[in-house]
């Protein structure tokens, strides 16, 4: 993809001696040990701290931080009706992991020469190293309580890339430097977190993560459904509720929100058919967990609304051929006939009966005994 030049100057980078991490690889074990290892990571701690696991004769590794942040558009939440779906800002706009290799590929020649750019390992997110680790050890930017980097002026809205290289690269006159804190320990983050996932200071429990949980096929834990409120995918609030963040730039025209990723209506994720999701969602990094956890999300945010008149557009969801579908509807239409108190009618009720008698699967089967229990 093309970066305008003026994108491409929001983008910095610094560079650092390509050396094991032993500080950070020993984080990561013990992380790890705790049961707190990231998701969706198949890589061993050595290998995340070790420039020398994707490139044997590395020097360098150029640390690159993409900033993406932009406001809320005005009109996303309309104040007169339920709240809309939300998307994290992470992944508004084009794919990050494309956006930001794109910028790597974009600089790294004018950085290393061409002959070593065309030797390098580039990643953006989806590789072994860790590149927060990376990040800090090169100075990139300070880590806040909420443990995110911040680089300024762009705050805690970065992406982070980096690229492995075979020659000596020295840090840029200009380069960014900051081993500091960013953070004034208001702790606003952690008082704000919804699902107590950021448990103290630099300490976050990535299994109660929204940010994970919403990207996590399969039934949800019940108990952190709520706690989702109106989160499609993503969740932005120990980012947007930190005072360092005030008054940052934006970041990447790329990442400006598209129409499709604010003021969503849940109902449109539920009715949406494989070849829409193709032609729209899968080209998003939103997109990357499939059609199903959309949907399911969406079913979530809709018992959070707790809308008793949105009732009849979830039952059709009762009979999808998936079992985390109908699952999930079957615990909204409970979740909404609870808060509010109201009583379903008896046909709606002999329905989930007779569903509990033909329903293959037992965490469905869960599910509408759970919805029965909670309005007889
Ligand atoms: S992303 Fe959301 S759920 Fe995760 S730590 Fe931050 S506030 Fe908590
Ligand atoms: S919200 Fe407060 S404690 Fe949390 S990262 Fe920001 S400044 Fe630090």
């Amino acid at each position: 993809m093309n970066l305008t030049d003026r994108d491409l100057q929001k983008v910095s980078w610094t560079a650092v001696p390509a050396r094991r991490l032993y500080e950070a690889e020993e984080r990561l074990r013990r992380r790890a040990l705790c049961g707190l290892a990231p998701p969706f990571v198949p890589f061993s701690p050595r290998e995340r701290a070790d420039a020398s696991s994707v490139m044997r004769d590395a020097r360098s590794v150029v640390v690159f931080s993409v900033p993406y942040g932009h406001p809320d558009p005005p009109d996303s939440q309309s104040s007169s009706s339920a709240p809309r779906a939300e998307v994290s800002r992470s992944s508004w706009g084009r794919d990050y992991h494309e956006v930001v290799k794109s910028a790597v590929w974009d600089l790294l020649p004018e950085i290393v020469g061409r002959n070593a750019a065309r030797r390098a390992h580039v990643q953006a997110d989806a590789g072994p190293l860790e590149e927060k680790a990376w990040a800090i050890r090169a100075g990139l930017g300070g880590v806040g309580e909420n443990t995110c980097i911040y680089v300024p002026p762009y705050g805690s809205w970065v992406f982070l890339g980096l690229a492995v290289v075979d020659v000596n690269v020295a840090r840029p006159d200009d380069s960014p430097h900051s081993h500091g804190s960013v953070c004034s320990g208001c702790r606003s983050c952690i008082e704000a977190c919804p699902t107590g996932a950021l448990y103290a200071p630099h300490r976050l429990n990535p299994k109660r993560c929204l940010s994970y949980l919403t990207q996590h096929k399969g039934f949800l834990p019940r108990v952190l459904r709520r706690a989702m409120g109106n989160r499609l995918f993503g969740c932005d609030t120990c980012q947007a509720v930190c005072p360092a963040n005030d008054d940052v730039c934006r970041g990447l025209t790329a990442f400006a929100p598209e129409d499709m990723d604010v003021g969503i209506d849940p109902f449109s994720i539920l009715q949406m058919s494989e070849e829409d999701f193709r032609s729209t969602w899968a080209r998003k990094s939103s997109g990357w967990r499939g059609r199903r956890t959309l949907q399911r999300n969406a079913l979530i945010v809709c018992a959070n609304r707790g809308d008793t008149q949105e009732i009849d557009r979830l039952l059709p969801h009762l009979e999808d051929r998936r079992p985390v579908i109908r699952g999930h509807a079957a615990w909204a239409v409970g979740e909404i006939l609870q808060r509010t108190g109201s009583h379903p009618g008896r046909s709606l009720e002999e329905g989930i009966h007779g569903m509990i008698q033909s329903e293959p699967d037992p965490r469905v089967r869960f599910e509408a005994r759970r919805l029965l229990a909670g309005i007889s």
